[in-house]
Order: structure tokens, then C-alpha cells, then sequence
């Protein structure tokens, strides 16, 4: 690193705290779809997408057209003072594009993080109950109850206790670790009989595919039977989208995989392509439980992340983005399994969330190799993305607007990169 780069990571580390970890050793000055440019003029394929932001890509012209369209009628007025139509327009068609056919209502907010918040807040007021299940490996945000419901330590829950009570994890199936579907189950059931009744559980939260967790597919078995309990019980049923939301699965949301129709449906990132917009669609019955008042933020819902979000629906339709992640993860597990890298113990996902996992010959994770492949793409000129709870998972994320050509130029540098 030289120059302005080098200028500037000495800035940012005595101006901004450590507890902001950063991937890259560039400093961005622009992007256009699946490309970024750094101060040096550098330029980097970007397999991240600013963490699976970018569905669409970087500045897809027709967002920018409605988000430029926007800033020239008004930038914010607050929902909550002063409403607007684009509001409710956004409500209606995801309300339209989520899963399940019972009447259902969105509100929106401006993190992932809130987004779970308030799922969590909805559900608690609506059945009256404390109680809340999420699952090891997940990841669910930084804000307090978004770090209670994360199931991973290290870095994001040690410094910062005591964290909201009432909230319990079991395991999450994984192959290479040996936990069964079966077992996850055993862990819920046991859970009920040992810690909790499950009259007083609010919701189960989970991942369809976990995402910082390691791009673990959750298997239908595991959603049905989730399904079935929480009807059972009266448990409301959660699918954090944040991140396998907006096509990236190969479907709208991910869920939609395994037919199951959850109650509430938590959704950010690629919602609004870049803007910072999250949302939570659910049960009409559900979402109208917490009192008037009690939902919302002085930001949440902002015109401009509004304006882009309807532009990204647009775009996932008429590019035909669904169909795209298919074809584009296809070629990604058909180029990971030609590199047929030793240490690489596992390629998995759906669409175009692929992931692959990196073991030792005797089945520890290899978090080293991971972060070599990382580098050694980084000094060529590609952006990686790492996850798990080791960070023995290299996962791709390149917007579903991506050329071939790019791809191809991505995969060429990946190789390079594993040899
Ligand atoms: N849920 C999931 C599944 C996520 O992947 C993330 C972010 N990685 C979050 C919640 C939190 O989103 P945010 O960082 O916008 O608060």
C-alpha cells in the first residue's frame, strides 16, 4: 500500500476506533455495477458487494435515476410527520411478493439490525410472551438484542453484556460437523422441557440460509418442522432474509425454497441497493399488535432509500435477476469444483449464495487458508468475502448484474489466487 491509500489508513487509525474491523486495504473512490475504483485508481472486481448489498449492482442507472428523481421532490419529511405515497407503494408490493397468501402489512426501518428488533418487538406484542429461539452460527446484528439473538461470540457479544434475557439458542444443522437435523430438533424439544415452556415463546428466529454463520443451507426438514411446532405452540416464525433477500438465492427470499410461509420476514441490504433500508412484512394480524406509536424511527422508511427500492424491484423483473443467480452460481460451483482446491472440504448454497468451506486433512477448520486465498485475490485485484465461525468459509457475493466477462475475468483471478 503507497500514497493516498497509505495516507489515509494512517488517518483512519487514529481518527476512527478499532472496533470497526475492515476487510480491504483500499480506499474507494467509485463503483459502477460489479467494479470499484480506489483514490490510486486501482481498480478491483468486487465478489462482495458490500456485503451482499448490492444485488443490483453498484449505481444501476435506473436507481440512480430514482433516487436522483427523489432528491429533486424532497429528502425527508419523517413517515411518521409527514407520510408519503412511495411508503406505502413499497409496502404493497412486498407485501404482494412475499410468500404466503393471508393478508399481510410492511413496515420499515433503516438497519438490519432494527429490522430484528422491532420482528422481535412485533412478536412479543402480539402473543404476550418473552421468550425467543435463534440458532448457534447466527447472526442476527450489533444492537442489543441483535447480538443477543447472534450465536457467535467472539467478536460480537464478549465486551458487552448483560445482554436481553428470555433469548436461547440451540444448533444449527451442519454436515461437517456432525449435527443432523434430528439433533437440532432433540435441542428445541429439550429446551421446552428444560428451560423454557413453549407457551411463553414468542418466536423462533432463523436464517434460511445462515449468512455470516458460514452460508449454511437450512435444510426443508428443519423449516417444516419448525413450521409445525410453531403452530403447535402459537410460536410466531421469523426468516431473517437480511441477507439471502432480493434474488441472490434464486429466488425472491429464500424461504420460498422450502414452501414454508413464515409469520414475519425480516429484509435490509439489498432491499434498497445501497440506501440504508430494512423492512419487516408479516401477518396483518401480527404487525398491527404493538401500540400506536411504538414502531417506526425518526429516519425509518427514508424517501430516497424508498425511491431506490422501488427501482431495485423494477430491475430484479425486468433483468430477470432470479433466473440470473441461478445460471451465476451454476458457474461458480462449476469453476470451484474445477479448482478442486485440497483443503477445500465443501461448496454449497442456492442461486448465487455459494460458499466454500476450507478443512485440515483431519477435519479442523482452516481459517489460514482462507485468509491466503483472501489476500492473494485482494493484491490481484478481487474483492472476497470470508464467514463461519472460524472464518474457514470463503462466500461470493458479486452482484447478479455481473457480466460474463467480468465473472469470468473474477473466477480467472480466484484461481490464481488458490493455486
Ligand atoms: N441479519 C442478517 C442475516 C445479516 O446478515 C445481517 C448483516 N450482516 C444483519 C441481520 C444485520 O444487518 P445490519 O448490519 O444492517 O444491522
Amino acid at each position: 500500500m503507497t500514497g493516498l491509500n497509505q495516507q489515509l489508513q494512517a488517518r483512519k487509525n487514529a481518527a476512527i476506533p478499532d472496533g470497526i474491523g475492515i476487510t480491504c486495504d483500499f480506499y474507494a473512490e467509485r463503483a459502477l455495477n460489479a467494479e470499484m475504483w480506489d483514490v490510486e485508481g486501482r481498480r478491483f472486481i468486487d465478489f462482495a458487494a458490500g456485503i451482499a448489498v448490492a444485488n443490483t449492482g453498484h449505481r444501476h442507472p435506473r436507481i440512480v435515476a430514482a433516487i436522483r428523481a427523489q432528491l429533486d421532490a424532497f429528502t425527508h419529511t419523517a413517515f411518521q410527520v409527514a407520510p408519503y405515497g412511495s411508503y406505502i407503494e413499497l409496502a404493497e408490493r412486498i407485501n404482494r411478493l412475499t410468500p404466503g397468501g393471508q393478508p399481510k402489512k410492511t413496515a420499515f426501518f433503516t438497519t438490519g439490525a432494527e429490522a430484528l428488533e422491532n420482528a422481535v418487538k412485533i412478536a412479543r406484542a402480539a402473543t404476550g410472551r418473552s421468550g425467543v429461539v435463534a440458532f448457534s452460527g447466527a447472526f442476527h446484528g450489533r444492537t442489543f438484542m441483535g447480538m443477543a439473538l447472534t450465536g457467535k461470540v467472539t467478536p460480537y457479544k464478549q465486551a458487552f453484556g448483560p445482554l436481553p434475557a428470555e433469548v436461547y439458542h440451540i444448533p444449527f444443522p451442519n454436515p461437517l460437523e456432525g449435527i443432523t437435523t434430528q439433533d437440532s430438533l432433540r435441542a428445541l424439544d429439550l429446551l421446552f422441557k428444560a428451560d423454557i415452556s413453549p407457551t411463553r415463546v414468542a418466536a423462533i428466529v432463523i436464517e434460511p440460509i445462515q449468512g455470516e454463520g458460514g452460508f449454511n443451507v437450512a435444510p426443508t426438514e428443519l423449516l417444516q418442522a419448525l413450521r409445525e411446532r410453531c403452530d403447535a405452540h402459537g410460536i410466531v416464525l421469523v426468516a431473517d432474509e437480511v441477507q439471502t433477500g432480493f434474488a441472490r438465492t434464486g429466488k425472491m427470499f429464500a424461504i420460498e425454497h422450502s414452501g414454508v410461509t413464515p409469520d414475519l420476514i425480516t429484509m435490509a441490504k439489498s432491499l434498497a441497493g445501497g440506501m440504508p433500508l430494512s423492512g419487516v412484512c408479516g401477518r396483518a394480524d401480527l404487525m398491527d399488535a404493538a401500540p400506536r406509536g411504538a414502531l417506526g424511527g425518526t429516519y425509518a422508511g427514508n424517501p430516497l432509500a424508498i425511491a431506490a427500492a422501488l427501482a431495485v424491484l423494477d430491475v430484479i423483473d425486468e433483468e430477470n435477476l432470479i433466473a440470473r443467480a441461478d445460471v451465476l452460481g451454476q458457474r461458480l460451483k462449476q469453476a470451484l469444483t474445477r479448482l478442486a482446491h485440497p483443503r477445500m472440504a465443501e461448496i454449497r448454497g442456492l442461486g448465487a449464495m455459494v460458499a466454500a468451506e476450507f478443512r485440515h486433512p483431519d477435519g479442523r477448520p482452516d481459517p489460514e487458508t482462507v485468509t491466503t486465498i483472501q489476500r492473494r485475490a485482494l493484491d490481484r485485484g478481487l474483492v472476497l468475502l470470508s464467514c463461519g465461525a472460524y472464518g474457514q468459509v470463503l462466500r461470493f457475493l458479486f452482484p447478479l448484474t455481473i457480466p460474463d466477462g467480468l465473472l469470468e475475468e473474477g473466477l480467472a483471478i480466484l484461481k490464481e489466487a488458490m493455486a
